[in-house]
């Protein structure tokens, strides 16, 4: 019987092709809707508390010039520049 998917390595090359395939389709869908919850354009950011010196990492997005509270303390800081 000559099954066209019958073999492993047409199985995975499929299988691979449909994983590429839907990681594609779904950028491109993060670039038409803009929606960044979904499409990770939050970006970590470092902060150093000038309250009580602790240094954390927070998510904000890449532009925004908000803050992120301290988990100590709670004292909103800004975000730390290199
Ligand atoms: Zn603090």
């Amino acid at each position: 019987m000559n099954w066209p998917l019958g073999n492993i390595e047409t199985l995975l090359s499929l299988l691979l092709f449909i994983g590429v395939l839907g990681i594609f389709l779904l950028w491109i869908y993060c670039e038409r809707q803009d929606n960044v919850r979904l499409c990770l354009h939050w970006k970590r950011s470092a902060f150093l508390c000038h309250r009580c010196r602790h240094i954390y990492e927070a998510m904000r997005l890449p532009k925004s010039r908000d803050g992120a509270p301290c988990p100590r303390c709670g004292t909103e800081n800004t975000p730390l520049r290199f």
